[in-house]
């Protein structure tokens, strides 16, 4: 055999699907409707089952309604026409214990395929008529074809089917692609040998994940090629990484011991065992001459953003500038009060900008951040759009990074000769999202919390408790708690039958809580009514928040012990444990209810808040249940386009392709020696030239 240059694989991958046998203009845009526009793109359609018919069967053992496989000899056929382009094919085959009709509706040409004498494997469903067998529609192939049989007497893939697209086709359009590319196709390297599912070359790994010889060999096939899919992924963002750390230099913001420690003394708590490791490893990447990009990853109230606030203050001890980004007003106003607090004990100048502000008052703090006057400037996306000039711009940190865009993040660090930026997010995500969506940072997690905080009391229930949930909410709020009462909708709507916030007001304020203030928050109110809203609620003028999701980010109100959920099956599980973050910050035991609508699936899945308060195991419920591209914003992020790996099970493969990635990448970091050469054109091809892996993350 000759030697195959990767480039010839790429190229035979990226032809056309109108280079097959059979494909015409029809069936090319019923193949775009599946996502198949190349070759290489039909190969990626994996089976979503096969039908195992492996087995044959004699006439004489048929069961009525199940499929089954045969070898039958044809006796005849007869074809009645039945008006225009109707016609039903009757085709008689036997072996010898039996007579079987074979029935096609509307395919008078078939009639040719089938001379008497023929020898057939055929696979369908059994069914009596009039006393005799027949199988309507069944997969009909020559015997003999051995090798090339392609739904009969072996496992037959099963695709997912589109209008204008029959298995048959497709199975045949995959044998023939197969076939094209065969000899094109190469292994980039030795397959790894320790693979979970043991080691299969590149090209068998294609043919048996379409055409497997067992079901164990179609899952191995699967697992080698969604590594071989990891791999380059996370090549992709090895490289990006280490093009970062190659190119981009920044000033190293280092503080003495002695500074550290009195500055970290400005706490008034100890700090957890998670947020001491956090605090070291922010500490470490400041101090180096590379920019710091790293996610911070922490539960509710883990204590994210007082180690942010360490690190700004660590930046401005070192003379650099900070810009702290929440995700809205209401979270940059309750950063900004934190981190007054603390910054009149660290000496540690902040500022606000936010839209709200009249023009006047932004142009102050612009002008303050561009002379270099203040240390911290926290903000909304104004922060992004306006143009704020940093006289020495050194630290981004970005709050809730779920709801930012990687774009943003780029944008935000052009204003600063490359900032050391840090992301943090109380959305856990899930392992493997960790290494793929945010796959180019470094990742720190604060595993534990605060001590002296007790677990939430959650109850899922239905309607029909209502009453009861009611009535011990307003036991809670004679004894002085505070409760959030969130709703699905702001408004309600025609089109969709659940409560809303703004509908319900009227019946909490009348009927469920009378003698007691219901406030009202959400995201269509303005900036004023929001912060009046919110401040009636911290004070204790207003006991009850009735309220939108938007209280699910960060909102920091201690007395606040109390969380009801209106049809709760409607909100992603992360979502809701976001939620029942908001209470239980006090030392008090708090209380959540989950009301779930009508049907027991949702009722089911809420349960797993029930049994764990590990946004991490919630996380990975939610991804396992409701699939990555439902997670929280993470659409936005631009999740990688993974075709045949599952990032709700594949997590060790994920993880083995990453380490042999950057392995690649440590060894090699310009790509250049004969290791990685196999993989460029791949590499190219899927993620982009020198710009997109250049981009920063
Ligand atoms: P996160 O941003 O991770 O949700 P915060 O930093 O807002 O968490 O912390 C939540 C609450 O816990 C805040 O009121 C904060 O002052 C407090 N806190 C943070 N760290 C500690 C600690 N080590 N001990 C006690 N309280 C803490
Ligand atoms: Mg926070």
């Amino acid at each position: 055999m000759t030697a195959r240059r990767p480039e010839e694989a790429t190229r035979a991958l990226s032809a056309s699907v109108r280079e097959l046998p059979g494909v015409g203009p029809a069936r090319e845009r019923a193949l775009l409707g599946l996502g198949v526009r190349t070759i290489g793109d039909l190969l990626h359609l994996i089976p979503r089952s096969h039908q195992d018919r492996r087995t044959f069967r004699r006439v004489a053992d048929l069961v009525e309604g199940e499929v089954a496989t045969l070898e039958l000899e044809v006796a005849g056929t007869a074809l009645r026409r039945s008006g225009w382009r109707r016609s039903v094919l009757e085709v008689t085959a036997r072996d010898g214990t039996g007579t079987v009709a074979l029935v096609f509706f509307n395919q008078p040409w078939r009639q040719d395929q089938f001379r008497k004498g023929a020898r057939l494997l055929v696979s369908g469903t059994a069914t009596r008529r009039e006393g005799a067998w027949q199988i309507v529609g069944p997969d009909v192939e020559e015997a003999g074809a051995g090798e090339a049989a392609l739904a009969v007497g072996r496992l037959a893939p099963v695709y997912p089917l589109t209008e204008g697209l029959g298995q048959t086709f497709l199975r045949g359009a995959v044998r023939h692609a197969l076939d094209r590319v065969a000899g094109a196709l190469v292994d980039p390297r030795p397959a790894p040998p320790d693979l979970p599912p043991g080691p299969m070359a590149l090209p068998e790994a294609w043919r048996e994940v379409h055409f497997p010889g067992d079901p164990a060999s179609f899952e191995r096939a699967r697992a080698r090629l969604a590594y071989e899919e990891c791999f380059l992924l996370q090549l992709a963002m090895a490289v990006r990484r280490a093009r970062v750390k190659l190119h981009e230099e920044t000033a190293p913001l280092e503080v003495p011991d002695a500074e550290e420690r009195r500055l970290r003394a400005s706490f008034p708590f100890a700090w957890t065992a998670g947020q001491e490791g956090a605090a070291a490893d922010l500490r470490r990447d400041l101090a180096a001459p590379r920019p710091m990009n790293r996610l911070l990853q922490g539960d509710v109230g883990s204590g994210k953003t007082a180690v942010a606030l360490y690190a700004i203050a660590l930046a401005a001890r070192a003379g650099a500038q900070a810009a702290l980004m929440a995700p809205t007003e209401i979270l940059a106003a309750q950063h900004l009060a934190t981190a007054r607090a603390f910054g009149a004990r660290a000496g540690l100048r902040c500022e606000l900008l936010v839209g709200g502000m009249g023009a006047a008052a932004r142009r102050l703090v612009r002008e303050a951040a561009g002379w270099g006057e203040v240390d911290l400037v926290i903000g909304t996306h104004a922060l992004l759009v306006e143009d704020v000039a940093f006289a020495r711009l050194g630290l981004v940190v970005i709050d809730e990074q779920h709801r930012f865009g990687v774009l943003q993040r780029a944008v935000l660090r052009e204003k600063g000769l490359h900032p050391h930026a840090l992301v943090m997010t109380a959305t856990p995500i899930p392992r493997t999202l960790a290494l793929t969506v945010y796959g180019d940072l470094d990742v720190t997690v604060i595993p534990d919390r605060p001590p002296g905080r007790t677990p939430v009391r959650t109850t899922v229930t239905s309607e029909g408790r209502r009453a009861e949930v009611e009535e011990r909410v307003r036991e809670r709020l004679r004894r002085g708690e505070r409760a959030y009462w969130v709703f699905p909708l702001v408004e309600d709507s025609e089109a969709l039958d659940l409560p809303s916030a703004v509908g319900a007001l009227e019946d909490l304020r009348k009927r469920v809580f009378p003698g007691f203030e219901v406030a009202l928050l959400h995201g269509r109110q303005s900036p004023a009514e929001k912060a009046a809203a919110l401040e009636a609620f911290r004070s204790g003028a207003a006991q009850v928040l009735a309220s939108t999701s938007v209280v699910e980010v960060g909102l920091d109100v201690p007395e606040a012990t109390v969380l009801v959920v209106e049809r709760a099956e409607r909100f992603g599980l992360a979502q809701l444990h976001q939620l029942r973050g908001r209470i239980g910050r006090g030392a008090g035991e708090a209380a959540a209810w989950f009301l779930a609508g009508p049907g027991r699936l949702g009722r089911r899945r809420l349960q797993a808040l029930k049994r764990t308060g590990s946004g991490f195991e919630i996380a990975e419920a939610d991804l396992a249940i409701r699939g990555p591209g439902e997670l929280a914003g993470l659409r936005q992020h631009g999740l990688p386009d993974l075709r045949i790996a599952d990032l709700a099970k594949d997590f060790d493969l994920l993880a083995r392709a990453r380490r042999d990635a950057f392995a690649l990448v440590e060894r090699d970091p310009g790509l250049t020696g004969k290791e990685a050469a196999p993989f460029l054109p791949a590499l190219v091809e899927r993620y982009g030239g020198e710009a997109r892996l250049l981009e920063v993350g």
